[in-house]
């Protein structure tokens, strides 16, 4: 099992005793290392490094892959939204358009896929 590294830039400075680690007379408040985390795609322990991680490096990371510098539109094009219903007898998944209120049945696949989508004016 491969353990991830909080990318918190102040992880090891927050003193909690299952960041403590080392041997006995040497122990050292320590970056997380965890085989799975909840924040930030899988990236950060915490929804505090996680913020501060995005203190530090999204004018740098907005920057690098495009800052927006003209309001996006919503349109019937790109208003194509993924939705699940559970029910009794199972989990529906479905498109729906956010501004025609049209509905499109979708298999779990690629309910499931990043890349599928609809959407014909968002991805390139
Ligand atoms: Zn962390």
């Amino acid at each position: 099992m491969t353990l991830k590294l909080c990318q918190g830039p102040a992880c090891h400075q927050y003193t909690t005793k299952d960041r403590l680690k080392g041997p006995k007379e040497n122990k050292t408040y320590q970056t997380r290392r965890r085989s799975s985390m909840y924040y930030g795609n899988g990236n950060f322990c915490s929804m505090q490094c996680y913020n501060d991680w995005a203190e530090e490096f999204s004018d740098r990371a907005i920057d690098h892959f495009g800052r927006l510098t003209e309001p996006k539109h919503l349109t019937e094009d790109n208003a194509w939204e993924k939705q699940y219903d559970w029910r009794d007898d199972g989990t529906y998944y479905v498109y729906v358009n956010g501004i025609t209120k049209e509905r499109r049945p979708l298999t779990r696949e690629q309910f499931n896929d990043n890349n599928y989508t609809l959407n014909i004016g968002e991805r390139i």
